[in-house]
């Protein structure tokens, strides 16, 4: 999708906030520990080649979702090692070797499909899912792990890694989370061969569970600013989120008492009333339950009136602003602050969502 340039709707982009967000993580783990910087999904919404350049200084490597995504990155100039994260089919291993792309490698079957298709593995960079309790991919059993490890060395890969994922590092209760850990450090000890970076913790288990962090950290939401709990548990120390949303008052209107706002009438003035329509709707990500949320203008909370169309959205004004007003969606206005957390609470969903939502067509301005 192209990105609209000529409307005032953009996303800013503080590059500062999310590099010293990964100085404030990194400071608070020992300094052996390698830093992977999650830029998956075009760095959650941030742009993964403005992230990747301007953080490959301070990390150790990058984490992406897929081949494509790593590409992004090794045709940008990011030299730095790239994991794949997502089980890729074998038929992609010659791409990953040509662009230097480590695979997550979650089975035994994977291996020998590949030998079934004759492919070349030699010297290809892989890390080993072990799946110890999230159920989505990895090897379930040390003996696969075992197996799966001397395979892939006889077939010349470099096995660089061996790791797990936690579903429930970001709650309270941490029972589920300590039986993975476990289930993992327990498989680990037994390998046969144990690779250089171990590794297990993604943002939440790098804020909350210093004993989850092993030899390496796969940071995603924490170094864009965000809690990856929502609102369940506090941050330990001060992050910034790195990401604004805002647009400009386009249209101004006063409608007398009775007038309908947008599609379906959802919305009748009930006395005389200011109303603004904003250039950017749920082709932008900005999706139809925000009917009924605020945006700010001129700091103060203004409620978004009406169906939220594909392209516009129209707001209750206290007041009359001229054309070309500075509107929040994300991020501060005056003293009045809209986090991608609020909006999440909004929408019942969790913040990463709302910043992956944004879409394409929505310009990304850094600074
Ligand atoms: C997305 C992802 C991460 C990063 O998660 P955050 O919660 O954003 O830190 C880490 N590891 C894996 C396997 C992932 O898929």
């Amino acid at each position: 999708m192209i990105s609209s340039l000529h409307r005032p709707t953009l996303a800013k982009v503080d590059l500062s906030a999310i590099s010293s967000n990964i100085k404030q993580v990194q400071d608070y783990v020992p300094q052996s520990v390698k830093t992977f910087a999650v830029v998956k999904a075009n760095a959650y919404g941030h742009g993964a080649v403005a992230v990747a350049s301007h953080t490959q200084r301070l990390v150790d490597g990058f984490c992406v979702s897929n081949i494509d995504e790593g590409i992004e990155l090794r045709q940008a100039g990011i030299r730095k090692p790239i994991l794949v994260l997502g089980v890729v089919l074998p038929g992609e291993v010659p791409l990953a070797r040509d662009y230097r792309l480590a695979l997550t490698i979650a089975s035994l079957e994977w291996l020998e499909l590949a030998q079934a298709k004759s492919l070349d593995l030699s010297n290809l960079l892989v890390h080993i899912a072990v799946d110890s309790g999230m159920g989505r991919i990895g090897v379930r059993s040390l003996a696969e792990a075992n197996d799966l490890i001397a395979g892939l060395r006889q077939a010349g890969c470099q096995v660089k890694g061996i790791f797990t994922h936690f579903a429930t590092a970001d709650e309270a209760d941490d029972r589920k989370f300590q039986e993975q850990l476990a289930f993992f450090k327990e498989l680990v000890a037994g390998l046969d061969y144990c690779p250089e970076l171990v590794h297990a913790s993604n943002s939440a288990t790098s804020l909350w569970h210093s004993e989850g962090i092993l030899n390496a950290l796969r940071l995603g939401l924490v170094i864009y600013g965000l809690n990856p709990s929502g609102q369940e548990l506090s941050l330990p120390y001060k992050i910034k989120p790195a990401l604004s949303l805002e647009t400009a008052l386009v249209h101004v209107k006063k409608v007398p008492a009775g007038a309908d706002v947008g599609y379906g009438a959802t919305y009748t003035s009930s006395q005389e009333e200011w109303i603004g329509t904003l250039p950017l709707g749920y082709a932008d990500g900005w999706t139809r339950d925000m009917q009924g949320f605020d945006v700010l203008v001129a700091g103060q909370r203004c409620p978004i009136v009406g169906r939220v169309s594909m392209d516009q959205i129209t707001i209750r004004l206290p007041q009359s602003y001229p054309l070309g007003t500075k509107v929040t969606l994300i991020g501060k206005n005056g003293d009045q602050l809209i986090s991608a957390t609020d909006v999440a609470q909004q929408r019942g969903t969790i913040n990463y969502e709302v910043l992956c939502l944004l879409s394409d067509r929505v310009p990304r301005e850094y600074k």
